[in-house]
């Protein structure tokens, strides 16, 4: 077992509600609203307008520039209009489609494609046309991720198994439930990257996923070089420069990538999507999703239409318990909290969670009393109680020169702060003051 990053914390997880049911798919909204920018880089351009018919998985926006993706309808049916709607950072142009027509994209029957015939970058292409974008939420274009500059040297892939944070088990069902194709779409990616050795890492709560995993592996003919890496359950182990250290002993230079060190990382459930464009040409439309939380109906794992309402989903997952005081988009500790049930799942969603006061303590926060709690726990040996106390004062001077950019983003130091203060919330502020826009 391995897992020595330093820092990092241990929330209980949560996970007893969803991690031993079965996958369920939710019906088909009637109204889709499918944003055109779900990904990291540019947005793609709409490509068709309203009163247009769509089919199921037609293209209906086209990448627009390297760092872009191509969007496509996730239901057959008629545009109604392009609008600009809420999503979880913004408001950005959406294409709406009411449903109407046959699914014809889900329901047929496919004959797999042997991709062993395809080049690395055929697979690339199938990949990008399908407009998959990494899947454990930082959604960046896969073509992009896997096509990295001659001069960079990569030499192993790592897929993201960890699912380190509270509440979200979909990853831990992909595992067990899909360990085939997972496999499957790790020698495509292998393919796609040039590189014969891949590493797959899996906290050790997940002993499931583990055992499926590493069978499948051993029934594998030809065998490869796969491995399954049982790693430390410690939050933020499936961050990607901790999992790059647990697993290779590689640093990854402050301000660099992983593909600086020979490494590129993919998340389970992207690995299972690469099969899907690889094997079937089929474009990301849907996805799997935790919905979660203590006032949730029925709590599990489901497979969503992109551009499904939040307010579809509670209808379908048993309805809401009470009112909820937090909405969260993604895991508790990196996701994003939401005031509006009309927010459409992306490609980017793992999971939305439904919160009630007894969970999502609200409430002002204190002075820090300088405990080193935070210190402590961050896994990147930052400061947040300074960088916190600068931007609180608007010294955005002296934030600067506490390498606010080094900062992961996960939370762990706000966790265990026993005055309740918002400290990754401040250090993404003093990055936006810094850089002068959003990141
Ligand atoms: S400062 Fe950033 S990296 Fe460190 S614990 Fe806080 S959120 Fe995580
Ligand atoms: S954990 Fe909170 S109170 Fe303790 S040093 Fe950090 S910011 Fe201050």
């Amino acid at each position: 077992m391995s897992g020595g990053f330093r820092g990092g914390i241990h929330p209980h997880d949560k996970k007893n509600a969803t991690n031993h049911k079965e996958f369920l798919n939710l019906p088909i909204p009637q109204r889709c609203f499918i944003p055109l920018q779900q990904h990291i880089g540019a947005p793609a351009k709409a490509i068709v307008k309203a009163g247009d018919h769509v089919e199921e998985g037609q293209l209906i926006g086209s990448s627009d520039g390297f760092i872009s993706a191509d969007v496509h309808s996730s239901i057959p049916g008629r545009v109604i209009e392009i609008i600009d709607h809420l999503t979880i950072y913004y408001r950005q142009p959406t294409v709406v489609i009411e449903a109407e027509g046959q699914f014809s994209a889900s329901a047929m029957p496919r004959d797999p494609d042997d991709w062993g015939t395809l080049s690395g970058s055929e697979i690339i292409s199938r990949i990008k046309s399908s407009g998959m974008v990494g899947l454990g939420g930082a959604a960046f274009p896969t073509s992009v991720k896997l096509s990295p500059p001659p001069e960079k040297k990569i030499d192993t892939l790592l897929v993201n198994g960890a699912e380190c944070e509270p509440y979200l088990t979909v990853d831990d069902a992909l595992m067990r439930k899909f360990s085939l194709e997972i496999i499957e779409g790790t020698r495509i990616t292998m393919r796609a990257l040039g590189v014969k050795k891949a590493v797959i890492g899996i906290e050790d709560n997940k002993q499931g996923a583990i055992n499926a995993m590493r069978n499948e592996i051993r029934s594998a003919n030809p065998p490869e070089d796969i491995t399954v890496k049982s790693l430390k359950t410690r939050y933020p182990q499936g961050a990607e420069k901790q999992l790059i250290y647990s697993i290779l002993g590689r640093i990854v230079p402050s301000r660099g990538l992983p593909m600086d060190i020979g490494v590129v990382v993919q998340n389970v459930g992207t690995v299972f999507a690469i099969r899907e464009a690889v094997v079937f040409k089929k474009p990301l439309f849907e996805r799997f999703i935790t919905v979660g939380g203590d006032l949730i109906g029925k709590p599990g794992n489901y497979k969503v239409r992109i551009g499904s309402r939040i307010s579809d989903i509670i209808e379908e997952c048993g309805g809401l318990k009470g009112a909820p005081v937090k909405i969260v988009v993604g895991g508790p500790m990196c996701g994003l909290s939401v005031h509006s049930m009309d927010i459409p799942v992306v490609k980017g969603t793992s999971g939305i969670l439904f919160l009630s006061d007894k969970i999502a303590k609200g409430g002002p926060y204190l002075p820090c009393i300088r405990c080193g709690k935070c210190v402590k726990a961050c896994p990147m040996g930052l400061l947040p109680c300074e960088l916190g106390n600068a931007a609180e004062n608007e010294r955005f001077d002296l934030s600067g020169e506490l390498n606010p950019f080094d900062c992961i983003m996960c939370g762990s130091c706000s966790y265990v702060c026993p005055s309740h203060r918002p400290l990754s919330h401040f250090i993404k502020v003093s990055q936006q003051k810094i850089t002068g826009r959003a990141v």
